[in-house]
């Protein structure tokens, strides 16, 4: 961790240059260059920084808070740094910046100031929280001009505010009214940094600036639209994206040019990893809501790593109820924090909690935070990852989510949160991985260069449509190598912008040429073809279901494959219910031998399928395709019953094998009510080369496991899980 984070250079390298709407589609999406600008050797403090925690004030808050709660609890909870909310929208300090309104209750008191000095009496690093999405009254007053407005050029209220308005993100609210705050708190308060809560601003903007700013910028007016084929939106994509460069890198050098190594970090991150390297980010997913699997905190920490690489990433969650409906001043419970929390530990996220209001309505989510952060720090040098073992990782497409029919741009400013159509692929599979207990990452198609995916032996592409012929030449050679890869759906049939090719990138690996894709279908069946690995465990299953998306494609050659389509045929009336064909010889795999490598394609939305109906045969199948491909032992096995997500590390002396125990009837929709243990569990683990095992813990028990090696495995039993067991394999 601290010899990468110290050698990885400061990118800001962001060629602005003028923006013409066909060339600025094919400039900015291919480019890959880094531009170092600055050691980050003056941020190890971000790199040692293991448990952080965020209050956001109200403004209310400063005659009524309690600072000494806070002083106890960040020294409770192990805190090394803290965000504090210090201005934007709300300031909670005596500014002298023109039109930044002071909190309410401020009056001559500096919360602020307070809080930041018994944080730095508790040897805390501070960062301040600003927030530039509103303004006041009297500020629109005096500058209508920075509103945002809507499609029909009217200026926009705060929907839940009714006294504030909502600001443009390309005016001078952002550009010339932030900077000045940016500086001040810089200078009062020497933080080590800012974190930008909703600093990409709040949707799309139509404020005469934007019309100007863009028309300048492309030759085109503002889109209405939301189809990213349309000309003018997929201009608008990129220049928003420019646009949020440009300010970054304003707010980045207005503080390190009062404070060296000062930098503004975005929630979440920027789009485009590759303009600029963050030294942490921080991802706000505060909690679940609505149907959300437990492991989605650990995805997102392996979405946000993918291209973060070893820098440290935190999983931002709230102690608040967080639904569409939001309940900031009551508080969730215990069981739910601790899961949501341990969910995005084990897959690499430092934790980091929220507190809405600095006061304390109700206490009851002191105890749990207090056993999380206790434990991660009673076991802070398993927390301290140098690599992850894992040999699979799947493709996530930020490009397909963007460019591709059936997606839509995710928010500006949101760098991992993809759109509907490769969420649901990429969810299908990443179920299926887990329910197979596959070690696995996930990788980022903004980053494939092979220093980026030569670590692994299987790539998983689910349905990644948009891949530029660049993309497409480094997946060939991954293959040639030795890589394998796992394809489903219209992988590849698509380049970096959303344009549909005459046949897919990828074809001569697919083994097929594509003819024409048909969705919605219904009654679509599967035929397996025995013997093949692919369809090992369906010896009983004459037939099995398809998916609802089908491609039809030409075969290369006449090669077996092991699963031939039953075609779609009616489902009502009752009396047509049967097949035109009961037999074909379509094949709907084509499991290949390609260079020194393995291909596994499927020309169906088999894990979109899968996410939908949670079929035990597609698990099976996809479980296959990643085994056959792989054709070697996963790093880490797991047997034992129900569901566990797992993730195998290495540090600087140990390694450690986390289990999360999903095992709970609210595993797919919170909270969780009580745990639920369950076990027992047998770990097999492949040792590093060279490697002698020392000592072996179990974390969560607190007790030396059982082991013994077999054919040069580690094999440990773990008798019971509560909820998150970490296998602790100290190297002698
Ligand atoms: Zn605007």
């Amino acid at each position: 961790m601290d010899q990468d984070g110290a050698t990885r250079r400061q990118a800001l390298g962001l060629g602005l240059g003028a923006l013409a709407a066909a060339g600025a589609v094919e400039a900015l999406s291919g480019g890959h260059a880094f531009a170092a600008v600055g050691d980050m050797a003056g941020l190890a403090w971000a790199n040692n920084a293991m448990r952080w925690a965020q209050v956001a004030f109200t403004e209310e808050d400063p005659p009524r808070y309690d600072p000494n709660f806070w002083f106890d609890l960040f020294k409770k909870t192990h805190i090394e740094a803290v965000t504090l909310s210090a201005g934007g929208d709300i300031a909670f300090y005596p500014t002298k910046v023109p039109l930044h309104k002071r909190a309410r209750d401020l009056g001559d008191r500096d919360m602020l100031g307070e809080m930041i000095k018994g944080c730095r009496a508790l040897q805390m690093s501070v960062v301040c929280r600003v927030d530039p999405h509103a303004m006041s009254e009297e500020a629109y007053a005096t500058h209508p001009e920075w509103a945002a407005c809507t499609a029909d050029g009217k200026p926009r209220r705060h929907w839940a505010a009714a006294d504030m308005w909502v600001t443009c993100q390309n005016g001078g609210f952002y550009f010339d009214f932030m900077p000045a705050v940016l500086k001040e708190i810089t200078q009062l308060y020497g933080p080590e940094g800012f974190f930008g809560n909703r600093w990409a601003g709040s949707g799309m903007c139509w404020c005469a600036t934007c019309r100007t700013k863009f028309r300048a910028a492309t030759g085109l007016e503002l889109p209405t639209g939301n189809d990213p084929q349309e000309p003018r939106r997929a201009a608008y994509i990129l220049w928003d994206r420019q646009m949020r460069s440009q300010q970054f890198k304003l707010w980045n050098d207005t503080v390190a040019a009062v404070k060296k190594d000062c930098f503004f970090s975005p929630n979440g991150g920027l789009n485009d990893p590759n303009t600029v390297v963050h030294p942490l980010v921080a991802v706000d997913r505060q909690g679940r809501s609505g149907t959300t699997p437990l492991w989605m905190m650990g995805k997102y920490a392996k979405q946000v790593r993918a291209y973060m690489q070893n820098l440290p990433v935190y999983g931002l969650f709230n102690v608040g109820i967080e639904d569409t409906n939001r309940w900031k001043d009551s508080v969730q419970r215990g069981p739910e924090l601790e899961a949501w929390a341990h969910a995005g530990i084990a897959q690499g996220f430092r934790p980091w909690y929220c507190k809405f209001n600095a006061r304390i309505f109700d206490p009851r989510w002191v105890a749990p935070v207090t056993r999380i952060f206790e434990w991660h720090h009673a076991h802070d040098k398993y927390m301290r990852n140098t690599a992850n073992l894992a040999k699979v990782a799947i493709l996530n497409s930020y490009q397909s989510g963007t460019f591709t029919a059936g997606g839509v741009a995710p928010e500006a400013g949101d760098g991992i949160r993809a759109a509907a159509r490769v969420a649901d692929a990429q969810n299908g599979y990443y179920q299926a991985l887990v329910e197979a207990r596959i070690p696995f990452e996930m990788a980022d198609d903004r980053q494939m260069e092979p220093q980026h995916i030569s670590r692994y032996r299987v790539l998983v592409l689910p349905d990644v449509a948009a891949l530029s012929d660049a993309q497409c030449r480094q997946l060939r050679a991954f293959v040639m190598a030795g890589g394998r890869l796992v394809a489903t759906g219209e992988t590849s049939l698509y380049d970096e912008v959303g344009k549909k090719r005459a046949n897919f990138g990828l074809a001569d690996l697919f083994g097929c040429d594509y003819v024409k894709t048909e969705s919605g279908l219904k009654n679509s069946y599967l035929t397996p073809r025995h013997p093949h690995p692919l369809v090992r465990g369906l010896e009983n299953a004459p037939r099995i279901i398809a998916a609802t998306q089908q491609l039809t494609v030409r075969p290369h050659d006449t090669q077996r494959q092991p699963l031939t389509l039953v075609p779609a045929y009616p489902d009502l009336p009752m009396e047509r219910v049967f097949p035109d064909q009961e037999d074909t010889s379509i094949p709907m795999v084509f499991c290949r031998e390609v260079g020194r490598g393995r291909v596994v394609y499927f020309p169906m939305d088999i894990d979109r399928t899968f996410w939908e109906v949670l079929h035990e045969d597609h698990l099976l199948l996809l479980k296959n395709a990643v085994l056959w491909a792989m054709d070697e032992p996963q790093p880490m096995t797991v047997t034992g019953p129900g569901l566990v997500d797992i993730s195998y590390w290495r540090q600087k002396n140990s390694l450690a094998a986390h289990l999360v125990n999903m095992n709970n009837p609210m595993f797919m929709k919170g909270p969780y009510r009580e745990m639920l243990p369950a076990g027992p569990y047998t770990v097999s683990l492949a040792l590093p080369d060279g490697a002698k095992v020392g000592g072996v813990k179990l974390l969560e028990s607190g007790t030396v496991a059982k082991t013994k090696m077999v054919s040069g495995r580690l094999v440990v039993e773990v008798p019971r899980i509560r909820l998150h067991e970490v296998v602790a394999v100290e190297l002698a």
